[in-house]
């Protein structure tokens, strides 16, 4: 047991499983083993001892059988000698005398009678009577006289003499034809039966043929004359043709076990039994038995250690093994096996022993691989997050420098253009003079530069536009054909002027009515049909049209293919780029700002379509143009102001007075009866006490917004409730989003517009698709909006003007103050509220810079960094001042005029 062991002292708690399964299989089979083979013996050694018993008893009820044999033979040969003697041949007397001595000499014989052939008794001597000489007695009816005449001897019934001996009637019959009848005492059967020694408690006995005890030691039995034939012995060795049997255990008289063995006495069939209490007769075998179950249990002790030996020997290296096993296992790979059983164990240890040195060794590789390769991940880490930062800010940069040209080329195009225009008109008014050639040259000159300067400017301010974001689709009925056609007829005088052919085909549904912005689309296919009359020198401009309806919405696909100077292959998607020609010859031989397919591509996405190009250098170009169109529908183009068809009462709630004023102006003049609420609260009161038809709410309120209100307004579950239509600037997605989970639908854009408030309340259900309707377009970047301003002067009058702008000077300029606060304490979202507030107030007064300023300071508060906020609030309040005094300016020119 010392040869096993793990070189550690930590060993884990014994599982016993395999060592009880040893111990258990080995005790199991020795017991098995031990107990078979001592009741095997035990069951051979009680027959042994059985058949022994058996056969010692069987002796002795032989020897018995024997002498009672012998002397019944000697009774019957001294009757057979005195029978011979005849009476004719003695005298009578004489015959006494030896009867008497035949007495003498046979004690067992009490009385001898002797009968003449006619069974006449002649003589009877006795030891306990007179004898008596020729009585005459007829006897010859007996049955001792009847059977020795037939048989030649008669044994008689047991009979008892005086009830204290038994005795048998023996008769003999004579040479002459008389017989001799004896009366023998069978006390003599009684000693011999005595003397038999059968063990401590056994004895012998003898019964007759009919079952009658006639010897027994215990002479009291036998005296009550016992009749034994019930007992089963008795009655089996009666029933029996054999003399002795093979010996049984059964019960005796006094109710013992036993072990009986009978054998009988052949002439008269009587039986001898022999009969020893088992207790006494097994006594050895049990004692033998006793000693076996001793020993047994002593070998069985033996096993068990002998077990438990060699299950700890074959259990132990096993154990040792698997805890080895389990610790390589859990990671512990200098742990090292000991086992020393030289033999196949040992091996294995030996083998777990190199397996856990090979998996050390190949750890400690990995783990210098691992360490190696984790450090130069955290080195790629942190290079990846110091490139993600330098993109973020290379992107911001970027974002910043890239809005920052947006508004300066906005702001400068839009500078230029009107000295631009004013020049263009001083070149139109000399145009009339009377000028020399030289000048009229000049002047040409000047006119084509200054068209060129004018269509360089228009370019950059589309760009602008589309570049901030603030194009949007004004969404009109139109026809397809009719559109291309008239964009063909405006180029036509200049592609036949250079000898060009213009072709068009049209295939599907190109006449009916679509719903499209038919300006931006017009622009983009005469970019393209100008780009190939202009770099085709000859040959052809094909354009092919065609709208497909399969589906909905349609798919409006326009190719123009011309057979001019084509493209190379690596510039074909360059072309689309910001301020990208082919090659510097070009710009050189055409000119052009490389613009225009740059503002093509936007407007093609804009209409949520795609433009792209198919070139061979010096075989043409074909450039194709696919966009989704619906079939024409319902779009207010231009919504006539006339009087409502009902008058409606409509609630007004909007927070800010300017919007409310306005709103409030609008409504009368449309012909409704508003109410004015500034609170959502305020709202909710109003809605509970009267009945309107209609609720104009405005989202971004402080406190309780339109949403909510509108939320609570349908709660009420009023017996008519109104219908609520939402009105605001706010296009985001979010904003979108919550209106329709609330189910408000139908919008109003901010600056309302009379067409937009008309039309949205005359549409009478909450389903107008898109966008807000007639969210009026504040577009560039001037103070006020010129057209705007001209409406809402008719609309409102010059009274109504001033006294907004009263109201506006009260509550926005104390609000771009709030704003410059905020800003200084970072309070973003404070600033977005207020953006709103302004913003929402000049949207209604067409004071577009402000505007425009509101809704990027609401946009972008948030992402703007800390040192730009309060730049920003100036900038915003600055702002404000030059509105008002521009407001101030225009109202004064509208009361001059
Ligand atoms: P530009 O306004 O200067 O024409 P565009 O963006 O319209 O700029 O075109 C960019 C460049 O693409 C042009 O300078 C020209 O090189 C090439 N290009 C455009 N259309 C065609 C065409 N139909 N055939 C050959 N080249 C073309």
């Amino acid at each position: 047991m010392s040869a096993i062991g793990a070189d550690r002292d930590t060993r884990p708690p014994v599982r016993g499983g395999l060592f009880r399964k040893y111990l258990v299989s080995f005790l199991v089979v020795v017991s098995a083993a031990l107990i078979a083979n001592n009741v095997i013996d035990a069951i051979f050694s009680y027959r042994e001892q059985q058949r022994l018993l058996i056969a010692v008893q069987r002796e002795q009820a032989g020897a018995a059988a024997d002498k009672i044999d012998q002397f019944l033979k000697e009774i019957e040969r001294q009757l057979v000698w005195l029978s011979q003697l005849s009476l004719q041949m003695l005298p009578p007397e004489e015959m006494r005398v030896t009867g008497i001595r035949l007495l003498r000499l046979t004690p067992a014989i009490s009385e001898i009678a002797q009968l003449d052939p006619q069974g006449r008794e002649q003589l009877r001597v006795s030891r306990y009577v007179r004898d008596m000489v020729r009585s005459n007695t007829d006897l010859s009816q007996s049955p001792a006289f009847v059977d020795a005449k037939a048989r030649g001897i008669y044994y008689g019934p047991i009979f008892f003499f005086r009830e204290t001996e038994p005795y048998i009637t023996v008769a003999v019959s004579g040479a002459d034809g008389g017989v001799i009848i004896a009366d023998v005492n069978l006390r003599f059967m009684w000693d011999l039966v005595s003397q038999i020694k059968v063990g401590n408690e056994g004895n012998a006995f003898v019964v007759d043929t009919r079952g009658r005890l006639i010897a027994h030691p215990d002479l009291r039995l036998v005296l009550k004359n016992t009749d034994l034939s019930g007992l089963p012995q008795v009655a089996s060795a009666l029933a029996g043709n054999a003399d002795s049997d093979a010996g049984s255990v059964v019960t005796d008289l006094a109710g013992k076990r036993v072990l009986s063995v009978h054998t009988s006495i052949a002439p008269i069939g009587w039986k001898v039994f022999v009969e020893l209490p088992t207790h006494e007769a097994y006594a050895s075998l049990y004692a033998s038995m006793l000693n076996s179950a001793l020993l047994l249990l002593v070998s069985l002790f033996c096993a068990f250690l002998a077990a438990l030996l060699l299950s700890r020997r074959m259990a132990d290296p096993i154990r040792a093994l698997t805890e080895g096993a389990e610790r390589i296992g859990s990671g512990d790979l200098d742990q090292r096996l000991v086992i020393r059983t030289g033999d196949e164990l040992q091996t294995l240890g030996e083998q777990f022993n190199r397996m856990a040195e090979r998996l050390r060794e190949s750890y400690l590789t990995l783990e210098g691989r691992v360490a190696a390769r984790t450090t130069e991940l955290a080195q790629a880490r942190d290079q990846a997050i110091e490139e993600r930062a330098e993109a973020h800010h290379a992107r911001q940069a970027a974002e910043l420098a890239n809005e920052t040209k947006s508004r300066f080329l906005a702001v400068v195009s839009h500078e230029l253009r009107t000295p631009l225009n004013g020049v263009m008109g001083v070149l139109q008014l000399l145009d009339n003079s009377h000028l020399d050639g030289r000048q009229i040259r000049l002047l040409t000159a000047a006119k084509v530069s200054g068209d060129t300067l004018l269509a360089l400017i228009e370019s950059i301010l589309d760009y602008a536009r589309l570049e901030a974001g603030a194009d949007k689709l004004e969404l009109r009925n139109f026809r397809l054909d009719q559109l291309i056609e008239a964009d063909l007829d405006l180029l036509r005088q200049e592609a036949e002027a250079k000898g060009l052919t213009l072709g068009l085909s049209m295939r599907g549904d190109v006449a009916a009515d679509v719903a499209g912005d038919p300006i931006k689309l017009s622009r983009l296919v005469l970019n393209l049909l100008g780009n190939a009359v202009k770099f085709t020198a000859r040959g052809s401009v094909q354009v092919d049209l065609a709208f497909d309806t399969l589906d909905a919405p349609g798919m409006l696909h326009l190719s123009v293919t011309d057979t001019g100077i084509g493209i190379a292959p690596d510039i074909q998607e360059r072309i689309f780029e910001d301020f990208v020609q082919a090659d510097s010859d070009i710009e050189r031989r055409f000119g052009g700002t490389g613009l225009g397919l740059a503002i093509s591509r936007r407007l093609a996405r804009l209409m949520a379509g795609n433009l792209s190009v198919r070139s061979e250098l010096g075989k043409g170009s074909t450039f194709t143009l696919s966009i989704p169109l619906d079939r024409a529908q319902l779009v207010p183009a231009v919504v006539e102001t006339r009087p409502p068809t009902t008058k409606l009462s409509v609630l007004l709630v909007d927070d800010d007075p300017v919007n409310r004023d306005v709103g409030h102006a609008l409504l009368v003049r449309l012909g409704h009866e508003p109410v004015v609420a500034s609170s959502g609260a305020m709202a909710l009161e109003l809605v509970r006490s009267g009945a309107f038809d209609v609720v104009l709410m405005d989202v971004h309120m402080p406190e309780m917004d339109g949403i909510a209100t509108a939320r609570l307004i349908r709660k009420l579950q009023l017996d008519r409730s109104p219908r609520i239509i939402a009105l605001t600037a706010d296009l985001s997605d979010r904003t979108q989003g919550r209106l329709t989970a609330n189910g408000i639908r139908a919008r109003v854009g901010k600056p309302i517009t009379l067409q937009a408030l008309q039309s949205t309340l005359q549409a009478g259900v909450d389903d107008l698709p898109g966008a807000p309707v007639g969210a009026s377009e504040l577009t560039a970047g001037s103070l006020i909006d010129d057209d705007f301003f001209n409406d809402q002067e008719e609309l409102l009058g010059v009274p109504r003007l001033r006294g907004l702008r009263t109201i506006f000077l009260d509550t926005c300029l104390p609000l771009t103050r709030s704003m410059v606060e905020a800003a200084s304490m970072g309070d973003r979202h404070h600033m977005q509220r207020l953006a709103h507030r302004i913003g929402s107030a000049a949207s209604a007064l067409g004071l577009e810079r402000l505007f425009f300023q509101c809704n990027g300071i609401e946009a972008d508060a948030a992402r703007l960094p800390a040192d730009a906020l309060e730049a920003v609030a100036v900038q915003l309040e600055a702002t404000c001042r030059e509105s008002i005094a521009a407001l101030n300016e225009r109202l004064r020119e509208s009361e001059q005029a």
